[in-house]
């Protein structure tokens, strides 16, 4: 099922403040994504004190690499950046959908009720678990023009942003996964190592 955070296909374009970026990408992303025992991925990050045409790019450069990696988020330690920006985009399936770009996101709001789904990441590909996280948020971040927004989120869209937010305190969503057992079974399964989780649980 086209459910999990790196299975969604891409499809389409999009046109806004960002520019258009195909959905639909072919190849390899065209930055490296850091991968689980990279220490860049444990690095707290820094705001972002101006929203210059740098972080535009960059954003762009990030979305092209997610949509290629066929995933639905990713965060600038992912690539190597400690610095806090993230992309989305949830809305594989809606061709006129814009990504999401969130900088100096803070989470205002958390609902009381909890769910668990599954998640993945780019970063620890083939590992697909169980997390438990709160399932609505309200955030506030700025915008790829500088302005400051605020949102609430709920469904997939929470998830992720809560998932994400995690990259820019150095947390990974394995972290978070209270079974061992799997944890264990689908780290091994895909060649990842056990030491470089760092449980919070
Ligand atoms: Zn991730």
């Amino acid at each position: 099922m086209a459910n999990h955070f790196s299975e969604l296909a891409k499809k389409s374009k999009r046109n806004g403040d960002i520019g258009n970026i195909a959905k639909e990408q072919t190849g390899k992303p065209s930055l490296e994504i850091y991968k689980l025992g990279d220490d860049v991925l444990r690095q707290n990050s820094k705001r972002i004190s101006k929203v210059d045409e740098s972080i535009r790019k960059l954003s762009r450069e990030m979305l092209q690499s997610m949509y290629a990696a066929k995933g639905i988020g990713l965060a600038a330690p992912q690539i190597g950046i400690n610095k806090e920006l993230l992309v989305i985009d949830v809305n594989f399936e809606d061709s006129a959908a814009e990504p999401l770009i969130l900088i100096n996101p803070e989470i205002i709001d958390y609902g009381t009720t909890l769910n668990s789904y599954e998640e993945g990441c780019l970063s620890i590909p083939g590992v697909y678990l169980n997390v438990v996280r709160p399932s609505t948020i309200k955030l506030k971040f700025r915008d790829e023009m500088g302005r400051p927004r605020k949102m609430k989120a709920d469904g997939l869209l929470a998830r992720c942003i809560q998932h994400e937010m995690d990259h820019l305190n150095g947390i990974l969503f394995v972290d978070r996964v209270t079974s061992k057992d799997d944890l264990s079974k689908e780290l091994m399964k895909e060649g990842f190592h056990e030491k470089d989780v760092i449980s919070i649980n």
